[in-house]
């Protein structure tokens, strides 16, 4: 008999963990999620750390959008989890076995650190895709537990521009079949003066594009939106500090009209 081949150790033990979870008793209806806040790389991928152009933009992750989550979850006391590693490595809103999972080619970029087999594919969903995933079904367990109203907001960035397109939206709010946050918080991001809102554009949310909102919003029944801003209005701390507040504000508003949670 041969023996099985030996386990991909893709976080080394020294290695930051595959997910932060800030405030996790937060009284907020609002869950945070940042599922593309980081664009770090594990020493044991050396060949995908050397993508440094693409780690360092859009395809690495969502820039700015890990600073605006910090933010948002300390005004409204949200509880926020955060992914710890790039969606380069695995995009933890993409189903496992989606072409865009570990992407070989992304945004017209080679990548060719991902031309690997089932083995390791399923080594990188155990390090970083589950143990991210597994703790946001924790603290969404736990209160529905303790029967805490909650709505779950991902927070996003997009581009300013993609080849051929350039993206007038400041802001889009992106849903799938669930609309009970994204038409409000498309409303109420309108009458801001100034701002060119997307509904449900440059994306949309699916089943097979997205994991996220479908998983833990959807198919638990509760309230869920995804809210993408564009990457310059987060360039700075005050472009930072003025999308926070005002998306604080804007969930605050949601919540007195009593839309925000379910059980
Ligand atoms: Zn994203």
């Amino acid at each position: 008999m041969s023996s099985p081949p030996p386990a991909l150790h893709i976080l080394a033990p020294d290695e930051p963990p595959a997910f932060e979870v800030v405030n996790p008793e937060g009284p907020s209806s609002a869950v945070l999620l940042c599922d593309h806040a980081s664009n770090a790389v594990p020493r044991s991928l050396p060949e995908l750390a050397l993508q440094e152009e693409a780690l360092r933009e859009h395809t690495g992750w969502d820039i700015g959008a890990a600073l605006l989550s910090r933010r948002l979850s300390a005004l409204l006391d949200a509880p926020l989890v955060l992914s710890g590693y790039s969606r380069l490595v695995i995009d933890c809103n993409r189903p496992l076995g989606a072409p865009s999972s570990i992407p070989e080619v992304s945004c017209g970029v080679p990548i060719p650190g991902n031309t690997i087999d089932a083995a390791e594919a399923r080594a990188r969903a155990d390090a970083c895709f589950w143990p991210y995933h597994n703790a946001i079904t924790a603290l969404l367990d736990a209160r529905r537990d303790r029967r805490q109203r909650t709505a779950i907001l991902s927070v996003h960035s997009f581009t300013p521009s993609m080849p051929g397109q350039d993206r007038p939206w400041h802001a889009a709010v992106l849903y799938g079949r669930d609309r009970r946050l994204a038409a409000p918080f498309i409303e109420l991001l309108r009458r801001e003066p100034g701002l060119c809102v997307g509904d449900n554009e440059p994306y949309h949310v699916s089943a097979g594009g997205d994991y996220g909102i479908p998983v833990h919003g959807e198919a638990r029944g509760l309230p869920c939106v995804l809210l993408e801003i564009r990457q310059d209005g987060l360039l700075s701390a005050e472009g930072v500090e003025a999308w926070a507040q005002r998306l604080a504000a804007i969930y605050r508003e949601i919540e007195a009209r009593g839309l925000a949670g379910g059980a």
